[in-house]
């Protein structure tokens, strides 16, 4: 039996229709408009689509964009003045740095720049410790992303096991602590796998909830899936196919047509994690702008 789709761009749009409903409230209420600052360092083109993407995400629900593009020969010291000038603004409300930076600055003190009351990206050592202590903080997006997905799909993660594969900060590491937290959306039992890990498929097949985050495709194969299991896809891998416009597609870690055939509930990609994405820079964003008005 062919597995139910969670459908990423629909769940996606219900929560940007809550954002816009939120922005317009705020806007009544405290007469304020969430802003969130965007900073580009350099002209890399996936960079400059992914900003695109979000400052466009950001009109679309009246959250205003302040668009910071600076050339790649920008100085530490300059990066560093003009956050610190967008963290003292009080029309800004988040500030996101779009990673990666040029190879002279150094990633960690940038990050570690943002007030922690605008790190909308939620990857400040602030917002990570918060996040493991399960005080309220700022979530990074995909992670979450992730945590909504399964909730709006009324998947119940409360004492399943979840494998998460991969352990990079940005998505491993958060969303498997996240998932066994003491909160909705938690409590389950989460093993972590990584590229040391030894015979994956001992692990995978062991998952009511598989998250895969690899970064590389066929990682996921049917014979790694138990019956029934929930898949949630966070690859976003280019594979070559000269039938396709841009002479690539985008692929999952998870192979998805055979997976689907034993998996009761799986994301696509594109279409899955992907808009959650965004989705969630923009709650983060509307959320510090809440805080700004307590
Ligand atoms: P990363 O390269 O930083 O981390 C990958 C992790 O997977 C590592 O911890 C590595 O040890 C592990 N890994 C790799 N191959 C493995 C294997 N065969 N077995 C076990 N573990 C393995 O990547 P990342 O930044 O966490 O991103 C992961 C994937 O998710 C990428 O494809 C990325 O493009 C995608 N991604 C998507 C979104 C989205 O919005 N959809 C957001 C972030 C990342």
């Amino acid at each position: 039996m062919a597995a139910q789709l969670i459908d990423g761009k629909k769940i996606a749009a219900d929560i940007r229709e809550e954002l816009k409903a939120n922005v317009a409230q705020l806007q009544k209420d405290f007469g304020v408009t969430p802003g969130l600052s965007v900073i580009l360092v350099g002209e890399d083109p996936a960079s400059q689509s992914y900003v695109t993407a979000k400052e466009r995400a950001c009109q679309e629900i009246g959250i205003y964009s302040d668009d910071n593009r600076i050339p790649a020969s920008t100085t530490q010291e300059e990066l560093l003045a003009l956050i610190a000038e967008k963290n003292a603004d009080p029309r800004i409300h988040g500030i996101l740095v779009q990673l990666p930076l040029p190879k002279h600055i150094d990633t960690d003190a940038v990050i570690a720049a943002i007030d922690p009351a605008k790190d909308v990206d939620g990857f400040s050592p602030v917002s990570l410790g918060k996040l493991m202590l399960g005080q309220p903080t700022f979530i990074s997006c995909t992670p979450h992303g992730i945590i909504q997905l399964l909730l709006r799909s009324g998947v119940n993660t409360d004492g399943a096991h979840v494998v998460v594969v991969g352990r990079s900060n940005i998505v491993g590491k958060p969303v498997a602590n996240l998932l066994f937290q003491k909160a909705l959306g938690g409590n389950a039992t989460v093993t972590i796998c990584h590229r040391h890990t030894r015979d994956l498929g001992n692990f995978t097949r062991q998952a009511d909830i598989l998250v895969a985050a690899a970064g590389a495709p066929h990682t996921i194969t049917r014979d790694m899936v138990k019956s029934g299991a929930v898949v949630i896809d966070v690859g976003v891998n280019r594979v070559a196919d000269p039938t396709a416009a841009r002479g690539y597609r985008l692929k999952g870690d998870v192979d998805f047509d055979e997976v689907k055939e034993v998996a009761s509930m799986i994301t696509p990609v594109p279409g899955g994690v992907g808009p959650m994405t965004i989705t969630m820079l923009l709650f983060n964003t509307v959320l510090s702008a809440k805080n700004s008005c307590k």
